[in-house]
This record gives structure tokens, C-alpha cells and sequence, in this order.
């Protein structure tokens, strides 16, 4: 494979919900095809894509067809099989790399690089047993935050610990997947920075935006985050410095909690994020233009952003204010095409510029 993918390459995708989505129609503008790969059928990505895979993880003979078919594989995101990884590594470049997949499928894991690396994170342990859990409480008290290890998505297997009498409960509630223990962590306020490394090693990153959760899920995402000069400084020095540890190739959003002791970095996603959709409406190149750029091996694009945006995540039924929210001549709307609603489905979102 050349380093460089010329117009008409492909780029393998797996996953197709909306973020292979956008991340379709961002290549389909550099003359670049995408091919998906996802186990469920009619996927939102295969609506804007020149060609779908519908198989499962573990199909080999289609895994390896869609290999085939195409110059470089990338992902929209973290949990893919090993076992799908090996197979697909064999025939194609994946971007970004299996050991930033690795690190962020395992919370622990990922912690352990992250304070390797010198970054502050939540106190933490490794909590095996209730033994494990009840020495993390008398270490760093309540409250706290059991997680499982792994396959945690939007707050989902979460269990907050207010008092140490909860503690068997929370564990319980994993229902015996591994878990790691979190300290809870005192934060103003919650900001994220996207950001990017090419083929080349050279590093952009977008401004650090400042998401709100309701109930797990990202609500909004507003750019500029409130951070100071040199805060905002840390946080893209921070979110360089873990790219260039992984060697990475493509774009990465960096959770961060906003502490009076600084900045401490939640969680990594090795893809586009949701707090990244701003840069539609707020940069010459987006997030996911940038990540098509970097797993092509082309030129990061300026990440320089020229308005102030406010993102909104359309969840559940919110896509039914589609028809009022179209009236509103400065608000960028993109819709999934995704069939119905459901409470914290992610339907679309709307960006607007409230400064430009
Ligand atoms: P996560 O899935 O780890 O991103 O957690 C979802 C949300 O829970 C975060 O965005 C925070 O609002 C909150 N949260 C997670 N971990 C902690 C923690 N250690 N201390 C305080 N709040 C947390």
C-alpha cells in the first residue's frame, strides 16, 4: 500500500453508526470510497457509503473480503474482538493502532497508562473481589464510582458508591464483569479535547469544548470551554503527549475534568467523539475530515476555530423539533437516518453558531 491514499482509494470502516456516518461523507468529499462493516443490518453509515458488510464480528471469510476490498481499515469504535483485529491486521493497515484499541477498552488499563505517562486520573483500584472494594473504600473513602473494565459506554455499567454500606450492592450491580474502583473526583466543570496525529507524527489539536451530561449523555458541547490561558494550554499539551506516546495515526477526544488542582483526564476514545461535532460548523476542516486526512496518510488539515458554536445532541424524541429547529436559519442540522426513536437514542444534532 502507498503511504499516501489517492482519490478513488477505500477506507474500511468498522462500526456504522453516525460517526462512520460522518466519517463517510467526509472521505466522499476527498474522492476517497468507504466500505462498512457492522453485525446489524441497515446500518446509518450504509446509507452514505459505496459498499456495507453485514456479518459478525467473528465471520472470517467476510472479515476478510472487506479487507480486501479495500487500502486502509479504520473503526468509529472500541470494541472490537481481538480475535477480528488479528485477522484484519494481517491483510491491512489499521488505524489508529491495536495498543491504543487495547488501552481503551480497559478502564484500568488506561488508567495505568495515562498515570504512566505522568497525567493526573481519579484515584483508582484494580477491584477483583469485595475484599479489593472494601480496602479501596477505607483507602480513598466515599463517594466513588465502581466501573466495569470494560464495554462501558454513555454511564452504562456505572454504580456510584455514597456511603461504604452500598459497596456490595454497586459490585452486584456489575454482575460480575471485572471493575475498577474511581475515586470521586471534585470538578467545576467537564471539557474535551479532539485531537489529531498524521502519518507523519505532526499533531493538531481542535479548542478544548465544555460538554454538560444528563443521565450519562452528552447534552452539549460549547466552544470556548471556560478555561483559563494556561489550562487551556495543559489540555492540549496533555492530549499530544498521549498521541505521541501511542504512536498514533488518526483522531482521539480526551475527556477531562476541570479541578482546582487542574485537569484530570477522564477517559480516551481512539475516534471522532461526540464533543467533537462543533468543529462542523466552527472549523475549516472537522474531526472527521481530520481523521480521514491522518488514516490516508494526507496532511493534517487547520484545526483553528473561527466561530463559537454550541453543539446539541437531538436524543429520543428531541428529533421531533426537527421542523421547528429547521426554521432557525443559523442552525446546522444533521440527522443519522436512523428508524425510530427511543429514550437516549442518538438521533442527530444540531450545531450553532452563536458568535462567528
Ligand atoms: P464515564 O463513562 O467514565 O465518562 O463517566 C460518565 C460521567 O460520570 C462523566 O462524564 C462524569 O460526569 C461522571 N464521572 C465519571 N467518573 C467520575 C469520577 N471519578 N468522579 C466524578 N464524576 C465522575
Amino acid at each position: 500500500m502507498t503511504e499516501r491514499l489517492d482519490p478513488g482509494a477505500a477506507i474500511g470502516i468498522l462500526g456504522g453508526g453516525q460517526l462512520g456516518r460522518m466519517l463517510s461523507v467526509a472521505a466522499a468529499r476527498l474522492g476517497l470510497r468507504t466500505h462498512i462493516y457492522d453485525p446489524g443490518a441497515n446500518p446509518p453509515a450504509g446509507h452514505v457509503a459505496e459498499k456495507v458488510t453485514t456479518a459478525p464480528w467473528d465471520d472470517a471469510e467476510a472479515l476478510t473480503a472487506f479487507a480486501r476490498s479495500v487500502d486502509v481499515i479504520t473503526y468509529e469504535f472500541e470494541n472490537i474482538p481481538t480475535a477480528t483485529l488479528d485477522l484484519l491486521e494481517s491483510l491491512r493497515p489499521v488505524r489508529p493502532n491495536r495498543r491504543a484499541l487495547a488501552i481503551s477498552q480497559d478502564r484500568l488499563t488506561e488508567k495505568d497508562f495515562l498515570t504512566g505517562l505522568g497525567l493526573r486520573t481519579a484515584p483508582y483500584r484494580d477491584v477483583p473481589d469485595m475484599a479489593a472494594l472494601s480496602a479501596a473504600l477505607a483507602e480513598f473513602g466515599a463517594p466513588a464510582i465502581l466501573k466495569t473494565r470494560r464495554l462501558g459506554y454513555d454511564g452504562k455499567g456505572q454504580a456510584r458508591i455514597m456511603e461504604p454500606a452500598q459497596a456490595e450492592a454497586a459490585l452486584a450491580e456489575m454482575g460480575g464483569a471485572e471493575a475498577i474502583f474511581e475515586g470521586f473526583v471534585t470538578f467545576s466543570h467537564e471539557v474535551s479535547v479532539i485531537a489529531a496525529r498524521g502519518t507523519t507524527g505532526e499533531v493538531a489539536c481542535f479548542d478544548p469544548g465544555e460538554n454538560v451530561h444528563e443521565a450519562g449523555i452528552l447534552r452539549t458541547t460549547t466552544v470556548p470551554a471556560r478555561l483559563t490561558q494556561s489550562q487551556r494550554m495543559d489540555a492540549v499539551l496533555l492530549a499530544g503527549k498521549i498521541l505521541n506516546a501511542l504512536d498514533y495515526v488518526g483522531v482521539m477526544g480526551v475527556e477531562l475534568f476541570v479541578t482546582a488542582q487542574g485537569l484530570i483526564v477522564n477517559e480516551i476514545a481512539p475516534r471522532v467523539h461526540n464533543s467533537g461535532h462543533w468543529t462542523q460548523a466552527g472549523c475549516a476542516v472537522d474531526q472527521f475530515e481530520q481523521h480521514i486526512r491522518a488514516v490516508a496518510g494526507w496532511p493534517l488539515g487547520n484545526g483553528q476555530r473561527y466561530a463559537d458554536v454550541v453543539m446539541e445532541n437531538l436524543i429520543g424524541d428531541d428529533v421531533t423539533r426537527v421542523t421547528d429547529l429547521s426554521r432557525q436559519p443559523d442552525t446546522q442540522i444533521h440527522l443519522y437516518g436512523k428508524g425510530a426513536p427511543r429514550p437516549g437514542r442518538k438521533m442527530g444534532h444540531v450545531n450553532r453558531i452563536t458568535h462567528g
